[in-house]
């Protein structure tokens, strides 16, 4: 049996106790089993990241990039055999799961080059013979805290920068998906880092999470997963004064308007709403759809869902795979009964399906005829569900997409210069979309959202400098 452990100064170790780590396409397969951290671990993995911290921190920008660059490699190389890894723990499909592994391999790549390119400012004091500079300097010790639904994606985007930025780390992934960030922490373990410098603790997040976000010589705190856990992780850090990111939900809209091109909106929307089962936050689940497109986008929406082939994520016909575990099944079909006690009409989809292996299988779902006050429209269901708004008109659709508590990813399908113009502008949202899936994102530009989704500075690209590292000015008289 596999045995997904936890890296703790250089050593890998067992935990406390140990948790199955089960496919959700086949749940008779159990990958492996992983490591659960005490809470004694957890505080030995910050002790060793703050024992590191001064040796990395004094790190040159060549060996940041050397560490960086060589991860990357390796995860690029691998990224067949990662994916598969993947999808198997997480239930995307095989060629989600290689392209997310890649996606991983990528940001490694692109900050072994940011940390060749730190820079600072050198301004003239306003006093005379004075000259000022301003310089980054790491954090410290970050945590990272991360979700299940990118177990490899998203805890590169927080370790990347964390060491191309001179910080050490102790990543805490989700107890779901324990294969993939054992394996990124097996990559890093030979990288070259100083021991110490990254630890990985597994288990649950409300057992160790804690003592992450309140040990003091924790500096920062990036974390990626619900509204209630996000909100609680801002005021331990509150509380201790930490730096902190939150990256939490969406109920992101796509806009569809009556001169949109009919292809892009379909496929744009199919892809936003359904694929990796629905499961990203930043999945399109309220189409907002004209009333002289609507009846047109609903039979096409329909006539798609009808041929998507939903079933094992390891088989390459597959185009939806299973829904994480059982809890989420339960939650997305709840959201469906909900929805049709609102007076929703499930248009298709929206009920368990039985495959050949016992797994957590599910009909994408299609639900019309629901307004902006339900609660199918507020809240998020982080599932293969979607529902359709009826509006008369562009004004309508801005105001119904801008009326939610989340503000993460806004889309809209248009073949109008004036109206695409106008959303960018307008959309309350982190990231804006024109005739591309809301879902989807560059690694080499900033990712987050505002209002509910996210708090902090934002991830990715150059701007996540802002988060991983702290501004010093000095003045010089020679
Ligand atoms: P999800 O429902 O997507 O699993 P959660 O917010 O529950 O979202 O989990 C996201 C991450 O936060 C996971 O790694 C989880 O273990 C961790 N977590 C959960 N509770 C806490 C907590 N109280 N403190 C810190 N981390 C936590």
């Amino acid at each position: 049996m596999t045995e997904f452990r936890n890296f703790i100064a250089g050593s890998w170790s067992e935990g406390a106790s140990q948790s199955p780590n089960i496919n959700p396409s086949d749940t008779r397969d159990v990958i492996g089993t992983a490591a659960r951290a005490s809470r004694a671990e957890a505080e030995a993995a910050v002790e060793a990241a703050h024992a590191a911290a001064p040796l990395w921190a004094a790190s040159t920008p060549q060996q940041r990039f050397d560490v960086l660059d060589r991860i990357g490699t390796e995860i690029l190389e691998r990224r067949e055999e990662l994916g598969r890894l993947l999808s198997r723990e997480e239930g995307k499909i095989l060629a989600e799961g290689s392209g997310e592994v890649m996606r991983a391999g990528q940001i490694f790549k692109f900050f072994a080059g940011e940390a060749l390119r730190q820079t600072g400012d050198v301004l003239a004091s306003v006093r005379p013979g004075v000259t000022v500079d301003v310089r980054r300097e790491p954090v410290g010790v970050v945590a990272l805290i991360t979700p299940w639904n990118f177990p490899i994606a998203i805890p590169a985007w927080k370790i990347a920068p964390a060491l191309a930025y001179g910080n050490t780390v102790v990543l805490k992934p989700a107890e779901l998906v324990p294969g993939s960030a054992h394996a990124l922490a097996e990559i890093i373990s030979r990288s070259g880092l100083p021991a110490g410098a990254f630890n990985l603790v597994g288990g649950k997040g409300s057992d160790i999470g804690p003592v992450l976000t309140s040990h003091p010589k924790v500096k920062a705190v990036s974390f990626t997963g619900s509204v209630p856990t996000g909100r609680g992780i801002a005021r331990a850090c509150a509380e201790n004064l930490k730096k902190v990111q939150l990256e939490m939900g969406g109920k992101n809209p796509m806009v569809v308007l009556d001169d949109a091109d009919l292809d892009i909106a379909v496929a744009a929307s199919l892809n936003g709403a359904f694929f990796s089962t629905g499961q990203r936050c930043t999945a399109s689940s309220r189409l907002i759809v004209t009333e002289g497109i609507h009846d047109r986008f609903v039979a096409r929406m329909t006539e798609a869902l009808k041929k998507l082939v939903v079933g094992d994520a390891l088989d390459p016909a597959t185009q939806i795979g299973p829904v994480v575990d059982e809890r989420q099944l339960a939650q997305d079909l709840d959201y469906v009964d909900i929805a049709r006690g609102e007076g929703g009409k499930v248009a298709f989809g929206g009920e368990r399906l039985n495959r050949e292996k016992p797994g957590f299988y599910m009909a994408p779902a299609l639900i019309t005829e629901t307004t902006p006050g339900m609660r199918i429209n507020r809240e998020e269901v982080f599932g293969p569900v979607a529902s359709v708004i009826r509006v008369k008109d562009y004004d309508e659709a801005l105001a119904v997409a801008n009326d939610c508590e989340f503000g993460l990813s806004s889309g809209i399908c248009t073949t109008s210069l004036k109206y695409a113009s106008d959303f960018k502008a307008k959309a309350q949202a982190g990231m804006v979309m024109v005739n591309l899936p809301t879902a989807g994102v560059d690694y080499h530009v900033p990712f987050g959202g505002t209002k509910g989704s996210s708090f902090g500075p934002r991830e990715q690209g150059r701007y996540a400098a802002e988060f991983y590292t702290t501004v010093k000015t000095a003045y010089t008289q020679p």
